[in-house]
């Protein structure tokens, strides 16, 4: 039978700061093992944790971002387990377990969520600090090793309420969470890298209406196609044990990638499994109200606010807005367009056109192409002024995109500024009618068709440099005879 589909997402997501939570050492990637730690972050007794107030900014960033209340008393608490990547055996973090232990820095937020047919509120319940584990790598050989270069690097968890109904609503909140903490600057959001990897609980009932059933916890998903062939997959597997009248068990999967399928890694803890208390290392945070001002002051114009504007101000339609403004780099490249003088609905089109399709199937960013937002724009300026036809201009613009010289450059070099003398035209036009006096005829005769044909040569033989709409008047009277 089919089953009302319930996720909840808790997003862990690697803070940008320089250094890791508690001690001084770098927050790295793809190193050396080993060679970005300490004694505070290797655990060592006698070593104490100092938190990294950059990280607690980023934190209330993200918090405000999304319409958080800031607790501004947030507790560190000790969650206790051991496994050989947390040398420590215990997590430092902000969950408490018991209400008087739980105090995360960000409560009670929102994101809106639209696209399509979707348009809602997905709730944020809590986002709280916590340091991440080292990694274990199992393929070097017999012996598992321990690289602790990731111990201790700084992670926010931003979990949602049980809010979503779809796989479509789960991807929609993760790419809007994603966007906002990029245009936040607060994670460098790389999921190949891992800093920004998702948990994604799922449960099933009978109607909309109905209680909400187990939820089953799929791990550390960092890619959005497999969440998707993830949950696709645990959806099923969940209504075909509901169809036979078994029950869910709650516990926590992991995705098989090679497999196409989940498997249980562990049947879920209970909060006092992790003997919860409060951080005696640390004290509790003390956050000044202008200390969250001043963050509050700085915040960037968040993506949803910059489509109203596109919209509102600009004049583009909705869909060209939320093309652009996708990624933060890539939007600020589009405003430097509009910067340099061009329009916004020509620089859209160029820039949704031709410069996205540059990246398509590349791994090149935008800051890796050999043109800047001034090439494009001094191309729509000299569309504008008639120096070349549009149908030149998309030739130029191949040309610049492969040398990153300027339009002036190759109009220049390549001869291609456009023809609006009237005398050369004309004679390229008696050309081609001397030379096509069949088609002449047909012309004459009633075949008005022909005209393209007539048209067509003429571009040819000024080779596209000719001003269309000068090559149409002229040689609608050369035909005329
Ligand atoms: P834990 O650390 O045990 O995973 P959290 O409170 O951090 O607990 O996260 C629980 C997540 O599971 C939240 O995102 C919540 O929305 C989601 N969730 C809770 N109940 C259900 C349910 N019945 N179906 C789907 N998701 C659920
Ligand atoms: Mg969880
Ligand atoms: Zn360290």
């Amino acid at each position: 039978m089919a089953y009302s589909i319930v996720i909840g997402l808790e997003v862990h997501t690697q803070l940008a700061t320089r250094t890791k939570l508690f001690c001084g050492c770098e927050r790295s990637f793809g190193e050396e093992p080993n060679v970005h730690t300490c004694p505070v972050c290797l655990g060592m007794p006698g070593t104490l944790p100092v938190p990294n107030a950059k990280a607690v900014e980023y934190a209330i960033r993200m918090g405000l971002a999304l319409g958080c209340s800031i607790d501004r008393n947030a507790l560190f608490t000790r969650k206790a387990y051991f496994y050989p990547d947390v040398p420590r055996n215990y997590q430092i973090t902000q969950t408490g377990g018991m209400p008087i232990y739980d105090h995360p820095i960000c409560v009670d937020g929102k994101l809106r969520i639209k696209d399509g047919a979707i348009d809602k509120e997905i709730s944020i319940v809590r986002i709280h600090m916590e340091d991440d584990a080292g990694k274990l790598l199992h393929d070097r050989g017999a012996d598992s090793l321990f690289d602790a270069n990731r111990c201790g690097t700084p992670l926010c968890e931003i979990v949602t309420g049980p809010d979503m109904r779809s796989i479509d609503e789960a991807l929609l909140y993760l790419q809007r969470l994603k966007q906002i903490l990029e245009y936040l600057g607060v994670s460098d959001c790389n999921m190949e890298e891992g800093n920004f990897r998702c948990d994604v609980n799922v449960s099933l009932r009978k109607s909309d209406d109905a209680p909400f059933g187990t939820r089953v916890e799929l791990k550390n998903m960092n890619s959005f196609s497999n969440i998707e062939k993830a949950v696709q997959h645990e959806i099923m597997r969940q209504a075909e044990i509901l169809d036979n009248g078994g029950q869910v068990l709650q516990e926590t999967r992991a995705y098989d990638v090679a497999k196409g399928t989940t498997r249980s890694l562990r049947s879920k803890e209970d909060a006092q499994d992790y003997r919860y208390f409060p951080e005696p290392d640390i004290i509790p945070l003390q956050v000044s109200e202008s200390m969250i001002e001043e963050i509050r002051a700085t915040l960037p114009e968040l993506p949803e606010d910059r489509v109203a504007r596109y919209v509102g101000q600009l004049g583009l339609p909705e869909y060209d807005a939320r093309v652009i403004t996708a990624d933060k780099v890539q939007a600020d490249w589009y405003e430097a367009i509009l910067a340099a003088g061009a329009p916004a609905k020509q620089a859209s089109n160029w820039f949704m056109g031709d410069v996205l399709r540059l990246l398509k199937d590349s791994t090149r960013t935008i800051s890796d192409l050999p043109i800047g937002p001034g090439h494009v724009a001094s191309l729509i300026e000299r569309i504008e002024d008639k120096t070349i036809s549009g149908k030149i201009a998309k030739d130029i613009f191949e040309l610049m995109a492969e040398s990153g010289k300027t339009p002036d450059q190759l109009i220049e070099e390549k001869g291609l500024r456009q023809i609006t003398d009237t005398g050369a035209i004309d004679k390229a036009i008696a050309e081609v009618i001397a030379a096509n006096p069949k088609e002449l005829e047909g012309y004459r005769g009633g075949k008005e068709k022909l005209f393209g044909f007539f048209v067509g040569q003429v571009m040819k033989a000024t080779q596209g440099k000719a001003n269309p709409s000068a090559v149409n008047d002229l040689l609608k009277k050369a035909l005329a005879g």
